[in-house]
């Protein structure tokens, strides 16, 4: 029989991020959002905070991950991309990709940050085409290609994934590579002008003719699988992690309302008392309830070392939607204050309307599922 409970310390871990989290990011929160700032203060202060090294005693796994990214999204969802990397366990620093561990301790101590440049313009989500090349010239390999989707484009450097084999290799044929910033022949766009998730910048990420030592080939650091294979590995687990980062958002957008709908008086009675105001709720409670075990489930997966590949691609699907659903109706239950931005109810809209592209889209996430039901001839990627 599963075990559905946390461990103590787990619930207190959890109660550590919460009391951190609303004391210190949510006053923040709409100042990320107008201003488009990386907390870099609010990094520091974690790190101060020694949560990350509570984590750490208390054996970091990745259902204690999950933990700290709902928590974090509760209070202010625009801080958990910039605070995950701190996290210095499985997961934190693109574990597994082989980054050299000076580099993986730097960013878990917030002093290099990191981004991930998959998408290109031609090929979106069949990744496993990418344009982008990497040819090999004596000790070093040169690059070229164009990454159209870089969050974190204010990193220090950039784990990029270029073909290294043929265009009939697909993913077999991509690497990852370790490109720093100042690296003769690699330019940065201006941010776009993105609707949600506006603390973190993305954008565009141009190389002409980028020149890396042959060492910064992440996936020929003692991989079996070509590093391409290995980050969807990492993606599986990271779907999860989304789950709960917009689950967090909803169930903050839930809890205000439940608040608000016992106080709001109309017609001589809380308008609690409604059955339209307190099904949809209930209905959110039930749903809510249901993903955030599949999305606990597939941390747990991720411990025991067990493939959770259909796992995350069925929460990934279905999770960022319904968290957006949930916060829509409370938008509407709050009446034409939730309208506005006074209520954080619609910076967490735009917030999760994002995650239900980024890491891979509704559909994409559906044909992964399709091929566990049907075989992977019946749906082709
Ligand atoms: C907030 C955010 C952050 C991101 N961060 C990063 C990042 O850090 N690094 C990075 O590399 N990328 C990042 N991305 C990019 C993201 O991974 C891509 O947007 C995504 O993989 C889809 O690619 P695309 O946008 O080119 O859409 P396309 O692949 O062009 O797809 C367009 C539409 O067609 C649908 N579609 C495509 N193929 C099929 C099919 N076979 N069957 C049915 N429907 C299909 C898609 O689902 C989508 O709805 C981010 C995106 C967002 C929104």
């Amino acid at each position: 029989m599963p075990d559905f409970g946390f461990s103590r310390d787990e619930e207190m871990f959890r109660a550590e991020v919460r009391e951190f989290a609303e004391r210190v990011l949510s006053p923040m929160r709409r100042s990320w959002d107008h201003d488009r700032q990386y907390p870099l203060e609010q990094m520091q202060r974690l790190l101060e905070s020694g949560l990350p090294g509570r984590a750490r005693e208390i054996g970091p796994t990745n259902v204690l991950r999950g933990i700290f990214a709902e928590e974090i999204a509760r209070a202010d969802f625009n801080c958990v991309y910039p605070l995950l990397p701190l996290w210095a366990g499985p997961g934190g620093s693109m574990e597994g990709m082989g980054l050299p561990a000076p580099l993986a301790e730097q960013v878990s101590r917030g002093e290099r940050l990191q981004a991930l440049a998959i998408t290109e313009a031609q090929t979106g989500s069949d990744a496993g085409h990418a344009g982008t090349t990497a040819v090999r010239d004596g000790d070093d390999w040169v690059l070229n290609g164009e990454k159209n989707s870089v969050s974190t484009l204010n990193a220090d450097y950039f784990v990029v994934f270029a073909r290294t084999g043929t265009v009939e290799e697909g993913a077999k044929g991509v690497s990852g590579f370790l490109v720093t910033r100042d690296s003769p022949g690699v330019s940065i766009s201006e941010p776009f002008a993105d609707m949600g998730n506006r603390a973190t910048p993305r954008g565009v990420l141009t190389l002409t003719n980028v020149r890396v030592p042959a060492s910064n080939q992440l996936s020929g650091v003692g991989m079996k699988a070509s590093g391409f294979e290995h980050i969807g590995r990492i993606l599986d687990t990271n779907r999860a992690i989304i789950g709960l980062i917009c689950l967090g958002a909803a169930a903050a957008s839930v809890e205000e309302t439940v608040a608000y709908a016992k106080e709001r008086v109309l017609f001589g009675r809380p308008i609690s008392m409604n059955q339209g105001v307190a099904f949809p709720l209930v209905e959110a409670s039930t749903l809510m309830e249901a993903a955030r075990l599949l999305c606990y489930k597939a941390l747990w997966m991720a411990d025991q070392g067990l493939r959770h590949t259909t796992e995350g691609a069925m929460i990934k699907w279905w999770v960022p939607r319904l968290a957006g659903d949930v916060i829509r109706e409370c938008i509407v239950l709050r009446g034409h204050m939730g309208y506005t931005e006074e209520l954080p109810l619609e910076q967490r809209l735009r917030d999760v309307l994002g995650w239900e592209i980024g890491d891979g889209t509704p559909q994409i996430c559906k044909l992964v599922v399709a091929r566990a039901l049907f075989g992977r001839e019946a749906a082709p990627l």
